[in-house]
């Protein structure tokens, strides 16, 4: 398997700004590489403009790289289904040989321990069976600790689906981008442009004639382009604004605990979730990811150096903690018994008022949003980036989804919708 700096090597990385694009994609998160690998193969000479010195070193990195289809309604399985779908075949879809996005399909295991969870779990079912998903397992508590001998006898119910699972995200976007910009080892798709990448260039402003793009501004000089992309992840909000549009962006701090070294977890362990207090590991290097949703966490500006704390991992580690990963998963008393060494790691969820992503244009010709995935980017930017492109283009090049019969006002993440606050989901 190739190595990062390997990889970025491949990449046909441009330290100029070229003067002119067809398109220009703002961030390069999984969501601004896997935007250019839609725009490259609808024809679109694109260039990729990123204010850090490499792509996919923001948000992308802090994430746990997991996917799943438990969604409670139809138009988020459909968009990150349509990732799952390309996932599986990535090397081929990306014309990269042999190339590995670490894709593990080991599952997602929700674990119930009181009534309100079997309950909810029931409801989740139902909803994923009518959003046409009808293979989410519903196992009594016995049943799941035969499949996963290492559930507490507290477990009364369980919620599994095995197509789910996790890959790493930085390797998705690098093969996102790879195929974009055509680097080395790529195999062209006859009709496809390229992408041309540049680092270390922030994006200061948008000129505009009236209210039509007219060019992409940074410290380094403009590229004039007929449209261009904000994909800026939690910057999405900030970027916006320089053309003076508001979008409402919540950036808020999301932590994540790396441990390379636990040997109970299995390898092939799904992502196990404690429904009732959203904490959740999945395997990782020699050991696990550990996470958990802290609903009481506020909304922030957009960072660049998201701080992380020690007290969010005793929260998961200590066994005597309400919100401790030991509830469901007795080994982690072990693991906190030999003081196992663990390292945070911090991101911002870009969340949006009703947790959506805005995909599509905005009242600016030319100028559209591809970001506020809330948490699900890693698993959303294929479907979502795709969707762009065919509004951007006016091409259908993707599934019948429901959602999308070729008009932008189907569009149910269109960035102008009526943003009414909704239930959401716990991770
Ligand atoms: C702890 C944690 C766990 C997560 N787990 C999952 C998960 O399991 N599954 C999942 O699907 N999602 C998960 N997510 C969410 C996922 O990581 C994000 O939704 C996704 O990475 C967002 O990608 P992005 O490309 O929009 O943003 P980013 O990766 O942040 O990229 C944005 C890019 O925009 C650039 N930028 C910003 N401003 C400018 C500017 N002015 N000029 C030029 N460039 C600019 C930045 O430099 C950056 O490179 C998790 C997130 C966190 C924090």
């Amino acid at each position: 398997m190739t190595t990062g700096p390997a990889i970025h090597r491949r990449l046909r990385a441009f330290d100029d700004v070229p003067p002119t694009a067809d398109l220009v994609v703002v961030g390069a998160g999984i969501v601004g590489c896997a935007t250019a690998f839609f725009a490259t193969a609808a024809g679109l000479r694109t260039v990729v403009l990123d204010a850090r010195p490499r792509p996919a070193t923001l948000t992308t990195p802090a994430s746990t790289g997991a996917f799943r289809l438990q969604f409670d309604n139809a138009e988020e399985i459909a968009l990150v289904r349509e990732g799952v779908e390309l996932f599986g075949a990535f090397a081929e879809r990306a014309g990269l040989p042999g190339y590995d996005i670490g894709l593990h399909r080991s599952g997602y295991l929700f674990c119930a321990r009181d009534e309100a969870s079997i309950g909810r779990q029931h409801r989740m079912a139902a909803l994923a069976r009518e959003a046409g998903i009808d293979d989410v397992e519903l196992l009594d508590g016995d049943e799941a600790r035969h499949r996963f001998p290492y559930l507490s006898p507290d477990v009364l119910a369980a919620r599994f689906r095995q197509g789910d699972g996790f890959l790493d995200p930085v390797r998705l976007a690098y093969g996102f981008a790879l195929a974009a910009s055509g680097g080395e080892g790529v195999e062209r798709v006859p009709g496809s442009a390229t992408a041309a990448f540049v680092s270390g260039a922030r994006v200061t402003g948008f000129r505009l004639a009236g209210d039509r793009l007219l060019a992409v501004e940074t410290a380094h000089g403009a590229v004039a382009a007929p449209n261009a992309v904000i994909a800026a992840g939690p910057f999405l909000g900030r970027v916006a604004g320089l053309a003076g549009l508001a979008v409402d962006l919540r950036p808020t701090r999301r932590q994540k605990l790396v441990l390379p070294d636990v040997p109970e977890v299995p390898r092939e362990a799904p992502m196990t979730i404690d429904e009732e207090t959203a904490a959740h590991w999945r395997p990782a290097y020699g050991g696990a990811f550990a996470l958990m949703t802290d609903p009481t966490t506020p909304p922030d500006e957009p960072s660049w150096n998201v701080p992380t704390s020690a007290d969010f991992a005793f929260r998961l580690l200590d066994p005597a903690s309400a919100t401790g990963l030991a509830a469901v998963t007795p080994f982690w008393r072990d693991v906190w018994d030999r003081g196992t060494p663990w390292f945070p790691q911090a991101g911002q969820y870009e969340y949006t008022p009703d947790r959506r992503p805005f995909i599509g244009a905005t009242v600016i010709r030319g100028l559209h949003l591809n970001g506020g995935y809330s948490g699900h980017g890693v698993m959303g930017a294929t479907g979502g980036s795709r969707l762009l492109l065919d509004l951007l283009t006016g091409r259908r090049t993707g599934p019948d989804w429901a959602i999308n019969p070729g008009s932008a006002k189907a569009n149910p993440f269109r960035p102008d919708r009526p943003l009414d606050a909704r239930e959401h989901d716990i991770l």
